[in-house]
């Protein structure tokens, strides 16, 4: 068994009209976070803490923020290429569990369907919860929001 741990963090937008994609689904009347890419967090959080179960580096070194073939990516597109990766490296996703990190929007109403969607582009169970800071620091400012992934790996037989 491998275990791996992911965090990512991105800031809102100053663009209004962006929209906020998490957990790969789009919450609705809620501003966007900045990014080179969709800027999901949480599907980041979710590669990263793959990769690094795997042992194949970071989300950084495979989907560069300067490579204009990512720019505005889905993040998707980000996360079906990382599950094929640790596929591709003879490892089985057993599970991931996730949390966000937001104080607004509310998010209790869209784990089931962030789980839902990261499930069906992992291939296995994930697990979403939510929670708050309890307004302190910037993302308890509403400044921004993180997502934490970890992740569990078997070799294949
Ligand atoms: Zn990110």
């Amino acid at each position: 068994m491998r275990i791996g741990q992911g965090f990512d963090i991105h800031r809102f937008s100053d663009d209004a009209t962006r929209p906020l994609k998490l957990g790969l689904v789009t919450v609705p009347n809620a501003t966007g976070l900045a990014g080179h890419s969709d800027a999901d967090a949480v599907a980041h959080a979710v590669a990263d803490a793959l990769l690094g179960a795997a042992g194949l580096g970071d989300i950084g070194e495979h989907f560069s923020d300067t490579d204009a073939t990512w720019s505005g990516a889905d993040s998707r597109l980000l996360l079906t290429l990382v599950v094929q990766k640790v596929r591709d490296a003879g490892l089985a996703i057993e599970n991931v569990d996730v949390t966000v990190i937001a104080e607004a929007p509310k998010l209790g109403d869209l784990k089931a369907a962030m789980a839902h969607e990261l499930t069906d582009v992992v291939g296995a169970p994930v697990s979403v919860k939510a929670t708050t800071m309890e307004r302190l620091g910037p993302i308890g400012n509403k400044e921004g929001i993180a997502a934490l992934a970890v992740a569990l790996l078997k070799e294949q037989a």
